[in-house]
């Protein structure tokens, strides 16, 4: 299958934001989504999970956590299982985001055994990777998305456990994004690196772009060869913002 031919995912990243009051966001994005040629999903933060997903239920949206601990129950004050975003009515968990590999010092290893745990709870794992800004000054980008994909992914990697999300570090929440062909040149080195490790099922594995997506600029990022969609979080905090990028798949 040509990866122009996989349904794209537009997956909103809410990070540490959002109150029970958000609810009428979300309300608003599912009354957004009918028509769209993509699936969409909300990844509120994990006090909101449970509502959302109740919320969402039966409608083309989906819900998604933003991480998860590898144990599946344990002593770990603080952390979620995979198993209880599954509970929670979670469809998928984001793991290895920027944020997380910055502020929790998580390293590949971890990211992959986190990607295991969200697959043996039944859900799909969004793992990200990205090259920090010096790297890519220094000519180093390809080498470490192409360390994290070796470090960060599980064996057995299909389209149904796993989606992978391409964020240059220094493009997410600044405004800045990579040129077109740069995004270009990292995505077909991701699915080349996908389709050596997981043979035909690594030609369907969805490679999301994610870094300072907005309205004005999805048309131009989310059309690239290799592009399967989008990670989006600023942008995702306002229905109309997030359905102005997702805009992108509306069928004419
Ligand atoms: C993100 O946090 O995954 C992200 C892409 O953020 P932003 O869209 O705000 O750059």
């Amino acid at each position: 299958m040509a990866s122009a031919d996989l349904t794209p995912l537009v997956t909103g990243n809410w990070k540490m934001n959002g109150l029970a009051v958000a609810e009428g966001e979300l309300a608003k994005i599912v009354n957004g989504a009918a028509g769209l040629k993509a699936e969409l999903m909300v990844c509120p933060p994990a006090t909101l999970v449970a509502s959302f997903a109740a919320a969402a239920r039966g409608s083309a949206v989906a819900i998604g956590g933003q991480d998860c601990h590898a144990e599946p129950s344990g002593a770990h004050t603080g952390d979620i299982a995979a198993e209880m975003l599954k509970d929670a009515g979670a469809a998928a968990v984001i793991v290895g985001h920027s944020e997380r590999r910055t502020d929790h010092h998580e390293t590949d290893a971890q990211v992959r055994s986190k990607a295991m745990a969200a697959r043996r709870a039944g859900l799909l794992a969004i793992v990200c990777i990205g090259e920090q800004r010096a790297e890519r000054e220094g000519g180093q980008t390809l080498a470490v998305i192409g360390r994290q994909l070796d470090g960060s992914l599980p064996d057995g990697g299909t389209s149904a456990n796993l989606v992978l999300a391409y964020e240059p570090v220094w493009a997410i929440g600044t405004g800045l994004t990579p040129t077109a062909a740069d995004v270009a040149e990292a995505h077909a080195f991701i699915r080349k690196r996908l389709e050596t490790r997981f043979g035909a099922e690594g030609g369907r594995i969805r490679i999301l772009y994610g870094g300072s997506v907005k309205p004005t600029n999805a048309k131009e990022l989310l059309t690239i060869a290799n592009v399967n969609g989008a990670l989006v979080g600023g942008a995702s905090l306002k229905a109309a913002d997030f359905l102005g990028i997702a805009a992108v798949y509306r069928s004419a």
